[in-house]
């Protein structure tokens, strides 16, 4: 007989299944992270996976890397749907902010959410294409103490999970008066050392000059580091609100450097930028920055707005969480008989209610001591076991994996007992 190869399906590449653990570890950094943002005046909202595709198109920018090659599209019999996967949340949170009538609120309103994105990113180490991340947005201020609020937000949620060695690059991209002044400068410097750009860079300086600057190529960063400074550049207004983010972030007592080439991958961002840091590491653990028109752009009123999305995945791999290890205890329900099965049937819900946790229903026909093998693999720490004899007398088995005991107990005390063990 010719052996069929059989089919074996494959999750897509740079996505990922998650187990018990790694779960459990995210919901508790996701409950520290809302418990902290809650007292800081964050409420929760969740938008959906799916957004009209425009959304992403108008904020982002038709040259960010995202809409470029990383952004999911939604097709139905290879007929564009004109939806996209969500890649960030910030599009979201503003759509559902004007759609839900959150400009009538008393403003800012702050807002804090979680949950998965998608980039169809290049896979690589510590980076996915289904990546976690923690959001906050506050929208209606232009107040840069909310621009140092969100980022005092995020070192508090890191400094609980046990990541206190971190530092915040910040710098100020200007605004419609000052940046395009500054561009100028910035293209200068461009076409007079164009031989020396990566073609990335050759193709952005044409299209989007800013953006050279987020150049990963290190002969870029080096010749970048000469370049003409923003800092230098910026108008009165622009140069005042740079120093008064800067004084909050002292006031916070969080450590900020200047950073001139800091720019970030989108094109809603004006004014403020910044990403955080571990000392250790080389990858940011969280970015974000001012986005004062982007509702304007959506076509609500204006409403200033900042925000930061945390890097949950990144964050997982220093973060130490100590959470309460679950204390049940995990039992085995072994089944020697379809008679004594029934009896454990009829009283599952009985231990559904004690804080046991039930590893194993050992009811099939494998005989006891491979029941009992299993159960311990299983993790079992005590094992219940029901045969014809025992049901006759009305007793049941105990059996303790720990110290190796087993006892008979009656059956009308069972559940007395097991209150008093578990
Ligand atoms: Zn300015
Ligand atoms: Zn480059």
């Amino acid at each position: 007989m010719t052996e069929v190869q059989k089919k074996i399906y494959h999750r897509p590449r740079g996505m990922r299944d998650f187990f018990e653990a790694e779960i459990v570890k995210r919901e508790e950094a996701e409950r520290i992270f809302f418990e902290v943002t809650k007292k800081l005046g964050f409420e929760r909202i969740e938008v959906p996976y799916l957004e009209e595709e425009k959304l992403f198109l108008k904020s982002l920018g038709d040259d960010s890397d995202v809409v470029r090659k990383e952004m999911y599209s939604v097709y139905r019999d290879k007929e564009p749907l004109g939806l996209a996967l969500r890649p960030e949340f910030t599009a979201g949170v503003i759509r559902a902010y004007l759609e839900n009538g959150l400009t009538q609120k008393p403003q800012p309103v702050l807002l804090a959410s979680s949950g998965v994105i998608f980039r169809h990113d290049r896979p690589q180490r510590k980076r996915f294409r289904d990546p976690w991340q923690l959001n906050l947005e506050i929208v209606g201020s232009s107040e840069t103490f909310y621009d140092a609020l969100v980022i005092f937000a995020t070192f508090q949620f890191l400094a609980k999970i046990k990541i206190n060695q971190v530092f915040v690059k910040t710098s100020h991209l200007g605004c419609l008066d000052c940046q395009p002044r500054y561009l100028l400068r910035l293209k200068e410097f461009l076409e007079k050392n164009s031989k020396f750009l990566c073609p990335e860079c050759q193709r952005r300086k044409e299209v989007a000059p800013l953006r050279t600057l987020d150049c990963k190529n290190p002969d870029c960063q080096r010749l970048y580091s000469m370049a003409p400074s923003i800092h230098e550049h910026l108008c009165k207004k622009c140069s005042l609100d740079f120093e008064m983010f800067l004084s909050h972030l002292a006031d916070f007592k969080i450590d900020a450097h200047k950073d001139k080439t800091l720019v970030r991958g989108f094109d809603y961002y004006t004014g403020t930028v910044f990403e955080v840091f571990d000392k250790e590491e080389t990858l940011a653990l969280a970015g974000g920055g001012r986005y004062d028109n982007l509702v304007e752009l959506y076509g609500g009123p204006k409403r200033p707005a900042v925000g930061i999305g945390i890097g949950l995945d990144r964050v997982l791999e220093i973060a130490t969480i100590s959470y309460s290890k679950n204390q049940q205890k995990r039992i085995a329900l072994i089944a020697l008989s379809g008679q004594t099965e029934n009896f454990f049937k009829e009283n599952l819900e009985k231990f559904t209610n004690l804080p046991v946790i039930i590893v194993d229903f050992a009811f099939s026909n494998q005989n006891i001591s491979q029941k009992l093998r299993q159960a311990a693999q299983k993790g079992a720490e005590y094992a219940l076991i029901l045969g014809e004899d025992e049901l006759k007398k009305e007793e049941i088995i105990i059996k303790n994996f720990q110290d190796g005991s087993q006892k008979r107990v009656p059956l009308q005390k069972l559940f007395l007992l097991l209150q008093k063990i578990f």
